[in-house]
């Protein structure tokens, strides 16, 4: 089995460098800082990991400050999900390695499936998962043909790394943001002739999905199981592949870390959410601190 995209830098016998810590796409725009509301009545806090709660260069990689936080509201019956595109293997390998404290009451793994701790390890939560791997086979099989022409055009006109793993039958690792910029647009018009699908994007990695399930779906899937609704919860991400939880649909705080991109920056403080100071861990901190 393939590891998460985090950990990959060594894709079908050729080498890819691991995703650049800095940003290729330096983005400065001016916004006013908003102050974090009380947290009040949040009862489910879903955040993104990489970029979000997790930065490996930083001092921490995930604040002790923050995981005393994540500790203490859990302690008040706070419900917290990491939701990433990571699968689960490789985000209790990162977890482990930012040698972390706490743990999250729920994972969503590769965007999609749902996880549910049970004392140390962690549970597949059913029929969500059993229903989501049969529904994403059945929109595959409908767009194999497509998807071989769509993989031979790709092929030719990108030096992108185009391969298929065991959630998406095209997945990419563009060689550069600016290029996956190109690749996505591509995909995209792929999954609107197409329909049923959606190109989920984070950072310099795209794989397909069925467009019924994203980190927002899943989040609330984990909201309807412990009966909240969106003004119990508060989502925080960083990435493209956020901008489905980012929304008021699914929560109703929205924060996001002051290292987010600057398209998810605008996305968020559309909708009256929080831009954070601090980077990543740091920047959620200071959103549930209040
Ligand atoms: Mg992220």
């Amino acid at each position: 089995m393939l590891l998460g995209r985090k950990s990959r830098t060594r894709v079908g016998g050729k080498f890819f460098p691991n995703p650049p810590q800095a940003r290729l796409r330096v983005v400065h725009i001016h916004m006013h800082h908003s102050k974090p509301e009380p947290l009040g009545r949040i009862r489910l806090v879903s955040t993104d990991f990489d970029g979000t709660i997790h930065e490996e260069s930083a001092p921490e990689a995930v604040p002790s400050a923050l995981q005393r936080r994540l500790a203490e509201l859990q302690q008040g019956g706070v419900v917290w999900a990491i939701n990433t595109g990571r699968d689960l293997g490789s985000l209790l390998e990162a977890m482990a390695r930012a040698q972390m404290f706490v743990l999250p009451d729920y994972v969503v793994a590769v965007e999609r499936e749902i996880y549910r701790r049970e004392g140390e390890g962690f549970v597949p939560v059913e029929p969500w998962n059993q229903r989501c791997r049969e529904e994403h086979a059945t929109v595959y099989r409908r767009a194999a043909p497509g998807l071989r022409v769509l993989h031979k055009q790709l092929q030719g006109r990108f030096d992108a790394h185009f391969y298929e793993d065991d959630w998406s039958p095209l997945a990419v690792v563009a060689r550069s943001n600016l290029q996956m910029d190109e690749i996505q647009l591509v995909l995209e018009d792929f999954c609107r002739t197409e329909g049923g699908l959606s190109a989920v994007r984070n950072d310099i990695y795209t794989r397909l999905s069925h467009h019924g399930y994203s980190k927002g779906t899943a989040l609330s899937e984990i909201a309807r199981l412990h009966d909240l609704k969106p003004a119990d919860i508060l989502a925080a991400g960083d990435h493209f592949n956020d901008l489905p939880m980012l929304d008021r649909q699914h929560a109703a705080r929205l924060v996001s870390p002051s290292n987010a991109i600057a398209e998810v920056k605008a996305h968020v403080q559309k909708q009256g959410g929080f831009i954070a100071q601090g980077r990543s861990g740091l920047g959620i901190l200071e959103a549930l601190s209040g």
